[in-house]
This record gives C-alpha cells, sequence and structure tokens, in this order.
C-alpha cells in the first residue's frame, strides 16, 4: 500500500493548500515533484526551505502546456498524480471568469489527456498503483437552505464562473474513467483555512487587515455560512483517500464546523485583542464595516463527510478554535512572508463587484 504513494506529481503546489500538502507529504517520505506556474496566488517562497531536499523538485509550467506535462511526468514517473492548481477565488471569477475556464477546465483536460498517454505506457504493476486524484470544492454544489448537508449523490449546482468552472472539471475527470479507464479519485472539501493561505481570502484578510488598522469589510448581513477546515485535516484526508480510496469514487471531506462569516471575524478579533491588543485600548471588533453582498453569494455550504469517516477511517484533528488560534498566531509570527505575498500584484483591494461589465 505505502508504494503507491512514493513518487507524487503535485500541479498548484505553490499555492495554499499545495504547499500545505508538499510539506505533508515529504514528512511522510513521499518524494514530490511540484508544476506550477507561478500565477498571482503561487509562491515559490512558501517552499523555498524545502527547495534543498532531494525529495522535492520544483517545476515552473502551465498545466495547458502538454508537451510540458508529458516530459514532466515521462522524467519522475509518478505513481500519482494530485490535481490543485486552479484558479480559486471567487471574487476574482466575477470579475475575470476567462482566467478561470483555461486553467480549470482547459488545464485539467490536457493535464488529464497526458496522464492517460502516461498511464497507457505503465506495465501492469504501474497501471495497478496509478491514480488520479482531483482535488475540487463543495461550491459545485450550489447553495443550502438552513437544513441539510452536501452528499456526494447531491446534484450539482455551481452559481459563480468558479465553481462553474471547477464543476466541469470535476465531469471530465469522471468521464476519463468511465470513458478511457484511468483511476481516478475525486475530493469535494469545504472552505479550508491556515498556513500560507493568500491574503485575498476571508481570514487571511481580515487577520492582515486588522493589524494594519484597516476596515474588516463583511459582504451583505454577515451571516452567509461555510464548513471550516484546518488545512492540515484536509491534506491528510488527500494522503488517505490516494492510499485507500477506491478509483472512480467521490469523497466530501469536510470539518463538520459551520460558520457565519461574522462569527469567524468576531473570533479573530478577539484572539487578536489577547495576542496582539489594539494600542488605543479598542477591540479590533471596531474595524468591522458591512458592504454591499458579493452577486450571486451562496447562503449555507455544508458538507456530510461520513463517507471518508465509515470508509477510509478519517476524521478532522482540529477543532476550529485551536485551528483557528493556530492560523492567527502563523500569520502573527510570518508577517515577512504577508509582506512578499502583498508586494506582489495584489494590494487587498476589493474584487468581484462587477455588474454587467461596470465595477459597482
Ligand atoms: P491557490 O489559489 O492558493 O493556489 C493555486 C495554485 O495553482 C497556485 O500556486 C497557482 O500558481 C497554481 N496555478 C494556477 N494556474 C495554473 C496553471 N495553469 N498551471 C500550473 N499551476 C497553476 O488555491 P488553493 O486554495 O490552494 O486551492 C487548491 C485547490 O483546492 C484548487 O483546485 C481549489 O479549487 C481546491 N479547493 C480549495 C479550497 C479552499 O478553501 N482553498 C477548498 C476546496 C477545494
Amino acid at each position: 500500500m505505502k508504494n503507491l504513494v512514493s513518487d507524487l506529481m503535485i500541479t498548484g503546489g505553490c499555492g495554499f493548500i499545495g504547499s500545505n500538502l508538499i510539506r505533508h507529504c515529504l514528512m511522510e517520505g513521499i518524494r514530490v515533484v511540484n508544476l506550477d506556474k507561478l500565477a498571482y496566488a503561487g509562491n515559490r517562497s512558501s517552499l523555498f526551505d524545502l527547495e534543498e531536499d532531494p525529495d522535492y523538485i520544483f517545476i515552473k509550467g502551465d498545466i495547458c502546456d502538454s508537451e510540458l506535462v508529458g516530459s514532466v511526468l515521462a522524467d519522475n514517473q509518478p505513481s500519482a498524480i494530485l490535481h490543485l492548481a486552479a484558479e480559486s477565488h471567487v471574487d476574482r471569477s466575477i470579475d475575470s471568469p476567462e482566467e478561470f475556464i483555461q486553467t480549470n477546465i482547459v488545464g485539467t483536460f490536457r493535464l488529464l489527456s497526458a496522464a492517460l498517454e502516461y498511464y497507457n505506457d505503465l506495465d501492469m504493476t504501474g497501471k495497478g498503483q496509478f491514480r488520479f486524484l482531483h482535488v475540487s470544492t463543495d461550491e459545485v454544489f450550489g447553495s443550502l437552505g438552513p437544513e441539510g448537508h452536501f452528499k456526494e449523490s447531491t446534484p450539482y449546482d455551481p452559481r459563480s464562473p468558479y465553481s462553474a468552472s471547477k464543476a466541469s472539471s470535476d465531469h471530465l475527470v469522471r468521464a476519463f474513467h468511465h470513458t478511457y479507464g484511468l483511476p481516478v479519485l475525486v475530493t469535494n472539501c469545504s472552505n479550508n483555512y491556515g498556513p500560507y493561505q493568500f491574503p485575498e481570502k476571508l481570514i487571511p484578510l481580515v487577520i492582515n487587515s486588522a493589524i494594519r488598522g484597516k476596515d474588516l469589510p463583511l459582504y451583505g448581513d454577515g451571516m452567509n455560512i461555510r464548513d471550516w477546515l484546518y488545512v492540515e485535516d484536509h491534506c491528510e484526508a488527500l494522503r488517505l483517500v490516494l492510499e485507500k480510496g477506491l478509483p472512480g469514487q467521490t469523497y466530501n471531506i469536510g470539518g463538520n464546523s459551520e460558520k457565519t462569516n461574522i462569527e469567524i471575524v468576531r473570533t479573530i478579533c478577539r484572539i487578536l485583542d489577547e495576542l496582539c491588543p489594539r494600542k488605543d485600548g479598542k477591540s479590533y471588533e471596531d474595524q468591522i464595516t458591512f458592504v454591499k453582498d458579493r452577486p450571486g453569494h451562496d447562503r449555507r455550504y455544508a458538507i456530510d463527510p461520513s463517507k471518508i469517516s465509515s470508509e477510509l477511517g478519517w476524521k478532522p484533528e482540529n477543532t476550529f478554535d485551536s485551528g483557528i488560534r493556530r492560523t492567527v498566531e502563523w500569520y502573527l509570527e510570518n508577517q515577512q512572508w504577508v509582506e512578499n505575498v502583498l508586494s506582489g500584484k495584489y494590494r487587498m483591494e476589493r474584487l468581484g463587484s462587477l455588474k454587467g461589465g461596470k465595477r459597482v
């Protein structure tokens, strides 16, 4: 079982989940080749300390480049591909959907085609071991009312260009299994948080804006609900799915940790009040402001993780309280990483407020 995951190709390994996953794999003694084009959210600096590790190879490249992907596979002979490369920010998908179609749909298709060619050339043992694990999101299922949870059988109902592009890639991955016999696995995970997340996403945005004395903007009434999972627990789930999951199957991953956005922001403010109090003695909660809602903002997501827990024995180790504290502490201790990332294109501007092609 162990050698099933001895050599991996990870796409998008310089992003948030990818960089945590690479650390997790190297700790487990797994060799990793990381193919990442270093789009705005990809930070090679998240893994600089690992670049001397003989078990880690970084290749800068685009998953849309079939020739490059084919040669990376031929040169490195991985026993599995973990596909994380994506355009991942909903607000950006509202402003500029085209890049989401290109990377998430066309890129996934090209990667699948190269993987199939590579798979077909493997011997019987190699074929038996090979897996293509596609890392997807719960956003493909659409929005829930106050009750119920997303199951693996929940019909797809994506609402944003991001979730529509991920839904499309999920379908392509499954089509390559049913049509060509590629041994694929699909995971649909809830919102992740933790170290190395690009500071445009809610949790790092709130932490970094708060300590810079900026407003903490909440969309709409702040009552939208997401189901939060500490990124290390997601990484462990992915490793388990790779080792024990059945080809062709889908596994939902979630932390049973539903929170409204306002609860998240208030919790972060309280932890900051304790760890890094404001000089004027007031609470960071005073910086909260409410802004016009995101167009098409889904109200509630919640994952039913009973399949992965009963079939593969996975459960998250971190509660939201422990994970969020670790996350706030990490950002406070790693402000240089934040500064490096922010000195790039991203400047904490508001995204995703376009209507009919015009910013509102
Ligand atoms: P991220 O935006 O932090 O990282 C994406 C990475 O992909 C970046 O390093 C980027 O440079 C790379 N990339 C983008 N386009 C590429 C291309 N064409 N070729 C090669 N590399 C490319 O994203 P993340 O939050 O780490 O998410 C990783 C995956 O997990 C995505 O597929 C996302 O849909 C999925 N997911 C994320 C969450 C979450 O809460 N963050 C939850 C569920 C699923």
